[in-house]
């Protein structure tokens, strides 16, 4: 038995963030391994959602889970969204890889997914409401676009100098690798 993998959060502005992510080709052993331990670090951040850069991964992963309980667990590979519908509603969204910064951000209420479940079954579903929304954030990640993109500039202003005191931190860390023999 391969050790279960284990993943940290990637925080803005890791550069992982930015990039587009790529399709998964391979619906394997390693494909279930990488699911699981996305869950595994969505669980014990106490997140809702997750995206595969988000734990360093290029890769089109996301996973979510909208009530807690396990049976809600959703693992869409290679996801897209064929359809956006129904009112625009504002949330008040949080991300894992911006600990503490929270913004609204207007999105339409139901969304239309086609994608592959880690067995390699296809899905093809519509989604409303508070899963919808969590399908929309952690999609937008896999195309490099991240909350602070989606925020008003008021919201901006507010989390200024919490988004520095991140890219202070990054800085901090890099600096901190590069020192290392
Ligand atoms: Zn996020």
């Amino acid at each position: 038995m391969p050790e279960p993998l284990e993943f940290t959060l990637t925080l803005y502005p890791d550069p992982v963030l930015r990039k587009q992510a790529l399709p998964v080709k391979a619906f394997d052993e390693e494909l279930a391994r990488t699911v699981a331990a996305m869950f595994e670090r969505m669980v014990a951040s106490k997140g809702v959602g997750l995206a595969a850069p988000q734990v360093g991964l290029k890769k089109r992963i996301l996973v979510l889970n909208a009530t807690g309980d396990k049976k809600d667990d959703l693992a869409l590979v290679n996801p897209t969204i064929v359809a956006r519908s129904g009112p625009e509603t504002l949330f008040d969204e949080g991300c894992l890889s911006f600990p503490g910064i929270y913004a609204e951000v207007r999105r339409p209420d139901r969304c239309t997914v086609k994608a592959f479940d880690p067995a390699g079954r296809e899905i093809e579903r519509e989604y409303s409401g508070f899963e919808s929304r969590i399908i929309q954030h952690e999609f937008d990640h896999l195309e490099g676009v991240l909350l602070v993109d989606r925020m008003s500039p008021a919201d901006k202003l507010t989390h200024k100098a919490a988004l520095q005191e991140l890219v202070e931190r990054y800085k901090k860390k890099q600096a901190a690798l590069a020192r290392q023999p």
